[in-house]
């Protein structure tokens, strides 16, 4: 019987494993601790309600916020979604302008696009060459109608890291709140609610090692305080801003993979950039006309945005066995329109759809490495290779 060779996940910004010792974590609170965390009248119900107070005051430690500030969810679309429809809501009217940037995760922008014909002015900044914010457009755009500000913290697609603190300065010299995206931030750039200067954060799960399905809104002031209205409603969870009974096995693998990505940030992150950069040499040693995406000062580590001059993305991906990498955006893959991202940075349409995205992670070994820019080189050729015949023909 033939082996079956193992898939070399170059996916991480998509999702990421969880981690062994976050489902080690988790497991009790399947079996035995599965009590309701609101029926504290019991011992087993006081038991799960501890180990959500514990997991509340990790997820804040890590961040530099109070245990009363963190909102558990179902993750950063979900977080996304009750930080602007709560704020769009709960605005006086005389502040009726929302501003972010056009490079917002999905989860962002179209929940803006639901909220504008509610009476709401939204205004997308663009962003240069390497995906950083205009912050000159910034502060045309920011005014005193402007209700919050919403830019993410890094990108998903690029990898380029935004300057918070300045965005943060910009928003509240006209006294609106400030929000952002921080999903693809934790364990990657070292995160703090006070220096970034956000009055609202969300965070996901298994974008940091932990489980799907959870993730958390970060509430400046608590969650009492805050300054918006429920999505739902029918609990008194969360301070009644979240209702539902909490996702405890979630909820611990949250904190323990937030705690795991605090403790190995910098050795991890030191260890992914030299592993991307020795990827992109040799990808660019084989194919000398591919064209890195993103800011090359401010990226993450694991990020990867490569444009291969002539060569479709999906004939590529086609071309790789068992290596996952993904074309532009993977929330949009499948969908015929070009990242809305790698378009915002002045890539063509032509040049999106040649574009793939690789993200490199916490078990990304170094051979895999080899063996993939090897793979992604040579698919590269071979697909432009194929495709120069009829491009003479055509021309
Ligand atoms: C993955 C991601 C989201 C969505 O998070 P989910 O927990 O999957 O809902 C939002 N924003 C960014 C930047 C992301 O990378």
């Amino acid at each position: 019987m033939r082996k079956k060779a193992m898939t070399i996940y170059l996916d991480y910004h998509a999702s990421t494993p969880c981690d062994p010792s976050v489902v080690e974590a988790m497991l009790p609170y399947f079996l035995e601790r599965f009590a309701n965390p609101s029926s504290t009248v019991h011992k087993a119900g006081q038991r799960t309600a501890n180990a959500v107070s514990a997991a509340r005051q990790t997820v804040g430690d890590a961040i530099g916020a109070l245990p009363a500030e963190i909102v558990f969810t179902a993750g950063a679309t979900e977080s996304n979604n009750l930080a602007l429809q709560g704020l769009a809501r709960a605005a006086p009217s005389d502040r009726r302008r929302i501003v972010s940037s056009v490079i917002e995760h999905k989860s962002v922008l179209q929940t803006l696009m639901f909220l504008q014909p509610q009476g709401f002015d939204v205004v997308l900044v663009p962003v240069d060459g390497e995906g950083s914010i205009d912050l000159a457009a910034l502060v045309d755009a920011v005014d005193d109608t402007t209700a919050f500000v919403s830019v993410q913290a890094a990108s998903n697609e690029i990898g380029t890291i935004q300057p918070l603190e300045e965005i943060s300065q910009i928003a509240h010299r006209s006294g609106a709140a400030f929000h952002s995206d921080a999903a693809q931030a934790m364990g990657r750039i070292p995160i703090d609610v006070g220096a970034w200067g956000v009055d609202l954060m969300s965070l996901s799960g298994h974008k940091c090692y932990g489980p799907k399905g959870v993730g958390c809104l970060y509430v400046r002031g608590g969650v009492r305080a805050a300054p918006m209205d429920p999505l739902l409603f029918g609990g008194g969870q969360e301070g009644g801003l979240r209702p539902g009974t909490h996702n405890v096995p979630g909820i611990v693998g949250l904190a323990k993979a937030v705690e795991i990505a605090t403790e190995s940030r910098e050795t991890e992150t030191e260890r992914i950039g030299v592993l991307r950069d020795r990827f992109e040499q040799l990808i660019a040693e084989q194919f000398p006309a591919v064209r890195r995406n993103g800011c090359v000062r401010r990226r993450l580590a694991g990020n990867s945005s490569l444009t291969f001059s002539g060569v479709d993305a999906e004939a590529l991906i086609a071309n790789l066995s068992d290596i996952a990498v993904s074309t532009g955006s993977a929330c949009s893959s499948g969908a015929i329109d070009p990242s809305h991202v790698l378009t915002a940075i002045g890539l063509s349409r032509e040049e999106a759809h040649e574009t793939i995205r690789v993200g490199l992670g916490r078990f990304t070994m170094e051979g895999e490495v080899l063996t993939a820019a090897a793979g992604i080189a040579e698919a590269a050729k071979s697909v432009l290779q194929a495709s120069c015949p009829e491009t003479a023909g055509a021309g």
